[in-house]
């Protein structure tokens, strides 16, 4: 796989690193990295400087404690591959469900809040998502074929960040089959009535 071009936040890496991602939004940052020697090169680097800068360059990012949470992960889990472990079995055993002619969507059982959404999708040549915006954080993981949103487009590697109220429209791009990994904070607020119907039916 080539190296991706579209990366995670500087502060959602710091986070992951700190140990203060959000549960489930983690699992996207670890299969960004799985693919992406920059972003390993940037977390070994984090894990290196420690506690000290994060509290110099961030200290409005992270949640309270980021530090202290940072440096117990420190201390517990020395800096290893970061690359996640058993997530290929987690993919593996996901149930898939068609919700569209050529879209199906796997939920992950992985932690996370309640209300948030961490699922697999996988769509064919064309498929598009109905307009919508976000009442939170969306990010998208591209694992395989290509998505474009707006201008642009997301191939195999590369990751999607969008926040609360920005509206988008996602779609498979190209003809190869797309599968993404997406991590949802609270529902989509669909544009329109079809798009609303299609995702009460995900259960996104
Ligand atoms: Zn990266």
């Amino acid at each position: 796989m080539s190296q991706p071009r579209h990366h995670p936040e500087a502060e959602t890496l710091l986070a992951y690193v700190a140990g203060t991602l959000r549960a489930g939004f983690d699992l996207a940052v670890a299969a960004h990295l799985h693919g992406c020697a920059h972003c390993c090169a940037g977390v070994r680097r984090l894990e290196r400087l420690g506690g000290a800068l994060l509290d110099e360059i961030a200290p409005a990012a992270l949640a309270e404690g980021a530090s202290a949470a940072m440096m117990a992960r420190l201390d517990a889990a020395p800096p290893a591959d970061p690359a996640p472990r058993g997530i290929d079995a987690l993919f593996a055993t996901a149930r898939r469900r068609w919700v569209a002619p050529r879209v199906w969507i796997a939920k992950l059982d992985t932690p996370h809040a309640p209300g948030d959404s961490i699922f697999l999708l996988g769509a064919g040549r064309g498929a598009r998502t109905a307009p919508h915006r976000h009442r939170g954080r969306e990010l998208t993981q591209v694992l395989q074929g290509a998505l474009r949103d707006g201008d642009t487009i997301y191939r195999a590697g590369d990751m999607a960040e969008h926040d609360a109220a920005q509206d988008h429209f996602p779609q498979v791009h190209g003809d190869a089959f797309c599968l993404c990994l997406f991590a949802i904070e609270g529902r989509l607020a669909a544009r329109t009535l079809p798009g609303r119907i299609a995702f009460g039916l995900a259960g996104v």
